[in-house]
């Protein structure tokens, strides 16, 4: 017994110490001397009952180490949500923070605990839109709706774009599923930085922020800053996942991606030719004077004459070191054309 004992005592916890004392018990009534037993019955017995015990004790404890591991896992994943599969990467300040992150060809992703951030109408789907890659799904809400979380999570980018900028008033959460999602256009938030949140809790008051024209959610969701189309995961007519997992796959998104840039490029060159084009366009709304003043100011080279009271022809030509011929050839008119004053005359 004694050895039981200091077996039991070894596992320093409350449930060795209750089994522990169930054996004591049970081995005093075994030799209470009320009911007495043949020697070889109680040795028995008493075996048995170790035996019992000890199996008890091991799944008790095994029980409580992983009840123990659980409770540590979760502690963990409150401090850093999916903190291995994000390489310890976490900043507050940029959505696409994760160039250094090793994204893996495909990854399941456990969508089972998703609550609909707010239920609403789509009005305006994943995808290009308007020459831009549109990397959200929006739902109509009014000014001051509450938005929730989608999964449990904690809030990494707490920021505000600016005026017409962006996202406008954004929110960002990092998921232990590894998913990272995003509320923008928002116009007033229910969490702080760094705050861990439930999935359901209130984050955020709808609102019409950021580059956004009416009031909506935008709502994006990323995989190690890779985009994810949210209209893939989630139903939101019924508000509920199309299924209990979603499979990240990294050539998709980064053919999102790639559609993105391409865009990017095609707006660029649009700009460019609209540059071009609205350059001379925008010179020939000048007046002809002012015109040949900027042409003076352009081209050292060339000399131009605003006519004065008393100015000839053969005068201004003199003075610029050419003929009169030249002159009227230059500016279209004869010999015996009148000059108005104030006529600026192309003079080189
Ligand atoms: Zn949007």
């Amino acid at each position: 017994m004694k050895q039981l004992f200091s077996m039991l005592f070894a596992k320093k916890n409350s449930v060795a110490l209750c089994v522990a004392l169930f054996v004591a018990n049970a081995h005093a009534n075994i030799n209470d001397g009320n009911n007495p037993m043949p020697v070889d019955v109680k040795i028995i017995r008493e075996e048995l009952n170790l035996v019992a015990n000890k199996v008890k004790i091991k799944e008790q404890t095994l029980l409580i180490d992983s009840a123990l591991l659980k409770l540590e896992i979760e502690r963990e994943e409150a401090m850093l949500p999916a903190d291995e599969l994000y390489d310890g990467e976490w900043n507050n300040e940029f959505v696409r923070a994760y160039s250094n992150c090793q994204i893996p060809d495909s990854f399941r992703i456990d969508v089972t605990s998703f609550v609909n951030p707010f239920n609403g109408k789509i009005t305006s789907h994943f995808g290009i839109r308007r020459r831009r890659f549109h990397y959200g799904t929006d739902i109509k809400l009014q000014i001051g709706d509450t938005v929730v979380a989608a999964f449990d999570g904690k809030v990494r980018i707490r920021k505000d774009q600016g005026r017409r900028k962006g996202y406008g008033k954004y929110i960002v959460l990092r998921h232990s599923n590894g998913l990272e999602t995003i509320y923008g256009h928002l116009s007033g938030y229910l969490v702080d930085l760094e705050e861990n949140v439930k999935a359901g809790q209130p984050i955020a008051l709808g609102g019409n922020t950021g580059r956004s024209s009416g009031s909506h959610l935008h709502f994006e969701c990323r995989f190690l800053g890779m985009p994810v189309n949210p209209e893939e995961i989630v139903d939101f007519e019924n508000e509920c996942t199309f299924d209990e997992s979603y499979l990240f796959v990294k050539s998709k998104a980064q053919r999102y991606n790639y559609a993105s840039a391409r865009q990017a490029q095609r707006r660029q060159r649009l700009h460019a030719t609209k540059q071009k084009t609205a350059t001379p366009a925008a010179k020939s709304s000048y007046s002809p004077s002012t015109k040949k003043y900027l042409d003076i100011i352009s081209d050292g080279k060339l000399h131009y004459h605003r006519v004065k009271n008393g100015d000839t022809l053969g005068a201004i030509a003199a003075k610029y070191g050419t003929t009169v011929s030249k002159l009227c050839k230059l500016n279209g008119i004869t010999s015996t054309t009148k000059l108005k004053i104030g006529k600026v005359l192309r003079c080189s």
